[in-house]
């Protein structure tokens, strides 16, 4: 048994963290949140011998989905988001407004639509899905193996915005409290954007340090 083997990797305009994520013993790997540069990403994921099963999205905001279309027919793997996520960008309403706030079109719907407490087979890692509404209805944090990836419900020092379409602090905020903090203190925090002074923190530090939850929360 070797250890989980994640690679980030800051990509596009938006500087959203996309992650390789693998099995160490197979070299089975999911991809999360590909934001762009789908060459690059696809050379990687060949130098590296990996063989990917999911593309997973933390939630449907168009910058961390911007290669969704390009991997999933080069490498013939369903995306992967909550079906929350995939209801709400289908509302002819709510893709307009989307596009509005961010320039980007909205996702297309996932192939596959998660629920809080799935379990996704990586070669021998077990990928949970952890349901964290607030950013957007259906964002998820992904835990594996003592590692946190939140997307843009939690950052090094900050969370997400809600001012955007879907949002809501009050979800964020019970999110973070409910889902998050529950788990071990050590878990490795792999946020969605290069927001903070570190690229990735624990949840030990980010109830030190982070506003949302020492002021929102404890
Ligand atoms: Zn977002
Ligand atoms: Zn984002």
């Amino acid at each position: 048994m070797g250890e989980i083997i994640i690679r980030q990797i800051l990509l596009g305009d938006f500087e959203v963290f996309t992650y390789l994520v693998a099995c160490p013993n197979t070299r089975e790997a999911a991809i999360i949140d590909p934001a762009g540069e789908e060459e690059k990403l696809l050379a990687m994921v060949k130098d590296e011998g990996f063989r990917v099963k999911y593309i997973l999205n933390t939630h449907g905001h168009a910058d961390h989905v911007l290669a969704n279309q390009h991997l999933k027919t080069a490498l013939s793997v369903p995306v992967c988001m909550h079906e929350l996520e995939n209801e709400f960008f289908s509302q002819k309403e709510v893709r307009e407004l989307s596009a509005a706030e961010l320039g980007l079109q909205a996702p297309d719907p996932a192939d596959v639509g998660l629920k809080d407490e799935d379990v996704l087979n990586v070669g021998t890692l077990e990928i949970r899905v952890i349901h964290t509404p607030g950013h957007t209805p259906g964002s998820v944090c992904y835990f594996v193996d003592g590692n946190l990836f939140t997307g843009d419900t939690l950052f090094v020092g900050a969370a997400g915005r809600t001012d955007l379409v879907g949002g809501s602090l009050d979800m964020l905020v019970d999110s973070i409290e409910k889902k998050i903090l529950p788990l071990p203190k050590e878990t490795v925090i792999w946020p969605g954007h290069d927001y903070g002074d570190t690229p990735t923190s624990t949840i030990a530090r980010e109830m030190e340090e982070n506003v949302y939850i020492t002021d929102f929360i404890l």
